[in-house]
């Protein structure tokens, strides 16, 4: 099933995972899906390490696992930076094979070496190949904070514009933790005349040095309720982990009391925290 066609009639609720850092997929990553299908997700999309075909690999028969050994639907993510042509027409060969239709199709970080040689030099590049060799349904990022390369958010949104009029079919937004950036975004992407559905993106964060690394990747503002939080539970994990669920189900209750279309958890392979925040929002979905 194409997952954007789940917006017609309610706010979806996704998921992401990553591979575990082994080669092999393994039990884990299989046991953490076993627990996150209980929560009813629309789809369960899972990362890809961007510049390496291994990586695809892995990510490739997780995604397959989800849609044809666990009964759902499964967006695979394809960073294209260092990709040829070639390498992509193969991944679509084999997501057509397993029945999967969903794509997050992606840049991928520029490494600090510069980028790798590869065919695409943007999402939008990607997304354009897709869409011209298959019927698949695209996915793309965005970013109610701007992009860390872009110049400016006006610049950024012209550029997602041209992303979204290459073929793209639904948005996911960055993690931010300030609702407020999010509802100015989607007022600008309207402006701008930008009208596919918009997941908000929410990572609960719930140990400390899991928010250093955050921030030092995406810039996200932290507003002082949330770092006040964090230094008064700093040094008392379970508390953190407690009160990190908690603002993440605020951040939840807000979006959905403001009509959003869509809520795209960051798991982080923890079940036991997608479940809490589950649990509490199940009702308001
Ligand atoms: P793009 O849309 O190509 O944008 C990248 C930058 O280029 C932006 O600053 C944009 O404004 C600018 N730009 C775009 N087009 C033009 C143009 N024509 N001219 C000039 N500038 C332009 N990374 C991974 O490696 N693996 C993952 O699995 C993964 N999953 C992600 C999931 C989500 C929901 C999100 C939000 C991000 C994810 N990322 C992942 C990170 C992503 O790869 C990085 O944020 C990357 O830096 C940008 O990717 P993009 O697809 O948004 O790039």
């Amino acid at each position: 099933m194409k997952t954007d066609a789940l917006f017609a009639d309610k706010t979806v609720f996704s998921l992401e995972v990553f591979p575990p850092k082994r080669t092999d997929p393994s039990d884990s990553i299989l046991t953490t899906v076993e627990r996150l299908k209980e929560l009813s997700p629309d789809f369960i999309s899972v990362t890809y390490g961007a510049g390496g075909s291994e990586n695809s690999d892995v990510t490739f028969s997780i995604v397959s696992e989800i849609k044809n050994t666990y009964g759902v639907e499964s967006v695979m993510h394809l960073p294209c930076i260092g990709l040829k042509k070639e390498d992509v027409l193969n991944c679509l060969a084999k997501l057509r094979a397993a029945g999967i239709e969903n794509i997050l199709a992606l840049r991928g970080d520029i490494p600090a070496g510069g980028a790798p040689a590869g065919d695409f030099r943007y999402a939008a590049d990607l997304v354009e190949f897709i869409r011209a060799h298959g019927d698949f349904n695209i996915v793309a990022a965005c970013y109610p904070e701007g992009h860390v390369e872009s110049p400016s958010i006006t610049e950024d949104i012209r550029n997602l514009k041209r992303k979204v009029d290459a073929g793209v079919n639904q948005l996911v937004t960055q993690l931010f933790f300030d609702n407020e950036y999010f509802y100015r975004f989607i007022e600008r992407c309207r402006i701008a005349g930008i009208e596919v559905p918009v997941e908000a993106g929410i990572m609960p964060v719930v140990n400390k040095k899991q928010i250093e690394r955050i921030v030092s990747l995406c810039g996200a503002t932290l507003p002082r309720k949330f770092t006040a939080m964090m230094a008064r539970y700093e040094d008392n994990p379970e508390a953190l982990r407690d009160a990190g669920i908690a603002y993440a189900v605020d951040q939840i209750v807000d979006l959905v009391t403001n009509g959003v279309q869509g809520i795209h958890l960051y798991t982080m392979n923890r079940p036991y925290v997608a479940e809490r925040i589950y649990s509490s929002i199940k009702t308001i979905l």
